[in-house]
């Protein structure tokens, strides 16, 4: 029985010797790596001080290799506990919680090396040479014992937990873990209830190697070490947007390509901004993101227009803290929506705002007069006998007369003023700040100045005249009732026989007054 008892604790010892190695080895590249070397070192000083426990000859030696397996069982414990933290939740974990892992191992290093003088460990030992190792546990086992218990429910917990909060890929990689981590706590529990605690069979340090291994070939093989980081890395580096991970004091962490790309763009990304702070990498502009709104949208100080999103990861004895800064060059986006919108205001022949947008006009400009208390006019005006001008020389040389009007309008209007395509050949501007006087004098240069123009066709030389009819904005006057009394106008100066200019008197719809027209 001993001789197969110290071949299985040897060979489990060898066995998990390997990947023990390996796994130290690459402790700093992979993040599981780190509690995968705790865990399989401890189970091969443990596979081994049993297998010596057992072989010795001595009595005291089988005494000392069997208190020497204790500080391994907690490192086990320990590494379990690292591991589920990993794998659970994230990889960082801080220098502290590192030092607070080998509190219980090295308390029991010294509570083992001095259990001789207080026998708090071990009640009593009975060791001879032809008889199994028996011992009697004192209230520092059990307290050792309840303690390793206690934190391995909390490991499964803990991966219970995370399991069902997984996505799909991740969640299988847990359920491995869980599977894995099941079989040492098996074999442990089954150990107990048999009894045995010494030099018979203890399954649990041969079954926790094969838990390492196992959660060994998870790291290397399944998604959670390798995959899943790789693939969010290739995502990073295919995406446009740059995406930039500040820590909590505002230093970069990790860029991805598209925010080196930008930044260096911005003028004063240029190296490796790694480390640096935001605050000196940044334009002034964007400096104060980090402590805005977490969505806004900036202009650089090269023009460029900004989508920036921030990902805050808030601070706490979990989490370390720190930003995720998304940001999309919106630039060229939001011309062709600019680009759009005035589309959508325009009249596709004269390039005129059409009527959708005059009614929107008017509705602020007659808002803004009455709060302000400031003059606003529309004048309207029509093409006289356009469709004349249509028969006579076809309907495209009239498409020319009415595009001819819209630029002579507007070479000469206000800088506030709206000039709006009303229907086919009636047109109106809207003239803010201008009294009925001043928007008559401005209509009347037009008038002037368009009928003095000549364009040349195949059917010879075409002159155009309008007629215009102006009105002033009254108290309590809605924006239609202003078209209105300008419309009476107009057809007071076509009345009179076209090509001039009639003002309305304010709060007159339908006179003709004749005091008030410029006439031609
Ligand atoms: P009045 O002096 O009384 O305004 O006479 P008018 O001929 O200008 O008025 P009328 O309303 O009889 O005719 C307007 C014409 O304008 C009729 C229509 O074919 C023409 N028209 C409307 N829209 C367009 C356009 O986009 N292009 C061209 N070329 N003609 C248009
Ligand atoms: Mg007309
Ligand atoms: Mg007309």
């Amino acid at each position: 029985m001993r001789s197969v008892l110290v071949a299985a604790y040897g060979a489990s010892a060898l066995v998990a010797a390997l990947p023990a190695v390996l796994a130290f080895r690459r402790r700093h590249r992979a993040a599981l790596c780190g509690p995968l070397a705790l865990l399989l070192v401890a189970a091969t000083e443990w596979c081994a001080a049993q297998a010596a426990s057992v072989a010795v000859g001595s009595a005291d030696l089988a005494v000392a290799f069997n208190y020497a397996i204790y500080p391994a069982v907690a490192a086990v414990t320990a590494g379990s506990l690292w591991y589920s933290r990993v794998v659970a939740d994230r990889p960082a974990l801080s220098a502290r919680a590192k030092r607070l892992l080998w509190i219980h191992p090295i308390a029991l290093i010294a509570v083992v090396a001095t259990d001789q003088w207080h026998h708090l460990f071990y009640l009593a030992t009975a060791a001879s040479a032809d008889k199994p190792l028996a011992v009697q546990p004192g209230p520092l086992y059990w307290l050792h014992v309840a303690y390793c218990y206690t934190v391995l429910c909390f490991v499964y917990v803990r991966l219970v937990r995370a399991a069902i909060h997984a996505v799909a890929r991740q969640r299988r990689i847990l359920v491995y873990s869980i599977v894995a981590g099941l079989a040492p706590l098996a074999g442990n529990v089954a150990t107990l209830v048999l009894g045995g605690r010494a030099q018979t069979l203890d399954l649990t340090p041969i079954l926790f190697v094969v838990t390492g291994a196992l959660w060994c070939w998870i790291e290397r093989y399944g998604a959670a070490g390798r995959d899943v980081p790789i693939a969010y890395n290739r995502v990073l580096a295919a995406i446009g947007d740059a995406v930039m991970v500040l820590d909590a004091d505002g230093r970069f962490l990790d860029v991805n390509p598209a925010a080196a790309r930008l930044l260096a763009g911005l003028g004063r990304g240029n190296g490796t901004v790694i480390g640096r702070d935001w605050r000196q990498v940044v334009g002034s502009e964007l400096t104060a993101l980090l402590t805005g709104p977490d969505q806004r949208v900036v202009t650089a100080a090269d023009g460029r227009i900004l989508d920036v999103r921030i990902v805050r990861m808030d601070g706490d004895r979990r989490h370390y803290g720190g930003s995720v800064v998304v940001i999309r060059d919106v630039t060229e986006l939001e011309r062709l929506r600019a680009a759009l919108a005035e589309q959508a205001r325009c009249d596709p022949l004269t390039n005129a705002h059409n009527r959708r947008h005059l009614a929107e006009v008017l509705e602020q400009e007659t808002a803004a007069a009455a709060a302000t208390g400031a003059p606003l006019s529309v004048v309207l005006l029509d093409i006289d006998h356009f469709k004349q001008i249509n028969d006579g020389y076809g309907h495209a040389e009239g498409d020319r007369v009415l595009v001819r009007l819209v630029d002579e309008l507007r070479s000469a209007a206000p800088a506030d003023a709206t000039v709006a395509r009303y229907g086919g050949e009636e047109f109106v501007v809207v003239l803010p700040s201008s009294d009925v006087c001043a928007a008559a004098d401005q209509a009347e240069q037009w008038r002037r100045r368009f009928a003095e123009i000549v364009v040349p066709t195949a059917q010879g030389p075409l002159r155009a005249t309008f007629s215009a009819g102006i009105a002033q904005l009254v108290p309590d006057q809605e924006p239609e009732q202003l078209l209105c009394a300008a419309d009476a106008a107009l057809y007071a100066a076509k009345a009179a026989g076209r090509n001039r200019v009639v003002a309305s008197q304010p709060g007159e719809t339908s006179a003709l007054l004749a005091a008030a027209t410029v006439s031609a």
